[in-house]
């Protein structure tokens, strides 16, 4: 079995990462410090390259690549995020990427995804199984799958967000983090474990899909149908073989919240702070500012991993009667 990361390989990626991605801002909100009588830090991941910290684990990974990946190149699938980090990342290393992509995903995302440079295969997710079509991609053209979360160097990769959120404001009682497959959170937590022993690392799940939330409280990976959220970045259905004894080891505890709570999130980020969040994005700070957990006195990190929302969709959702 592939041995768990460490948080030296996240001071590694650190390193690589270094002057290719965005050192993303720390942003404070007085509204929301004086409501919840604490201070909140909030780790800027919608400005970060290609508008998710998914662009940390990707660059990551590829920038491992020998001579001989390099030369057949990466593959991923993925409708979101994930399929921007790879072909941008192999863009910016000179490496082909192919992204597998079902023939239903939104044109916009397509798009970016071919504007980055990267070749799109379609498929279709009724009739077609996407891991049988890469694996036969990889076998036939020697490429190289990158997961969008259980991968050691993606793992590591995602770390560095939470690394840099420490090293800028020092130690912290809590840090709560959005949870799909577990590769942001089971970095993150690397990192806390290091810089910030004593800080609670806190997952934060939609509501409709608490899989973590239950594989942790079980012991054992729990499967669910896909969860129907406006978070579509946590609509994963299960957490992965490598983020889960991370997640097991390093995180204390898993919340969820609801879309309604993450809309009203969305509302707070684009009126008080000025910044367009996707629905994911908000899971975090939804959780650590209408959670009602008990967080007077203390210092509060979030992760808000992404912005990428399309417009149309972003003002039917704050457009919406509360
Ligand atoms: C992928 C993604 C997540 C979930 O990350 P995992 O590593 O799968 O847990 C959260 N937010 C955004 C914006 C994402 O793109």
């Amino acid at each position: 079995m592939t041995p768990l990361p460490t948080f030296d390989d996240v001071v590694a990626a650190a390193r690589r990462i270094e002057g290719h991605a965005h050192k993303t801002p720390v942003l404070r909100s007085s509204t929301l410090d004086q409501r919840l009588d604490a201070q909140l830090f909030f780790k800027c991941e919608n400005f970060q390259r290609m508008g998710a910290f998914k662009f940390r684990g990707g660059f990551n990974a590829l920038a491992r690549f020998d001579a001989a990946q390099r030369k057949a190149g990466a593959l991923a699938f993925s409708s979101g995020n994930h399929a921007q980090a790879i072909a941008l990342s192999a863009r910016l290393q000179g490496i082909s990427a192919v992204i597998l992509m079902p023939i239903d995903a939104p044109q916009a995302k397509i798009d970016a995804t071919r504007g980055y440079g990267a070749e799109v295969v379609l498929f279709d997710r009724f009739t077609q199984d996407r891991e049988q079509l890469a694996a036969d991609l990889a076998r036939e053209r020697g490429m190289t799958l990158i997961p969008p979360f259980d991968h050691p160097d993606v793992i590591a990769g995602q770390g560095t967000a939470a690394k840099e959120l420490f090293e800028e404001v020092g130690p912290l009682d809590y840090l709560f983090v959005c949870v799909g497959g577990g590769g942001l959170i089971s970095g993150c937590a690397l990192s806390a474990r290091a810089l910030s022993p004593q800080c609670k690392v806190i997952g934060v799940e939609p509501e409709a899909g608490n899989d973590a939330q239950q594989s942790l409280r079980s012991g054992a990976i729990v499967r669910i149908a896909t969860p129907k959220t406006i978070a579509d970045g946590a609509q994963t259905q299960s957490v992965g073989q490598l983020t889960f004894p991370i997640m097991q080891r390093d995180v204390d505890d898993i919340v969820t919240v609801s879309d309604a709570q993450l809309v009203e999130t969305m509302r707070f980020f684009a009126e008080r702070m000025k910044i367009i969040v996707e629905p994911t994005g908000c899971l975090g700070a939804a959780a650590a500012s209408l959670g009602g957990l008990p967080l007077a006195g203390k210092r509060v990190g979030v992760i808000v991993s992404g912005g990428n929302v399309d417009l149309q969709r972003f003002s039917q959702l704050v457009g919406a009667a509360p």
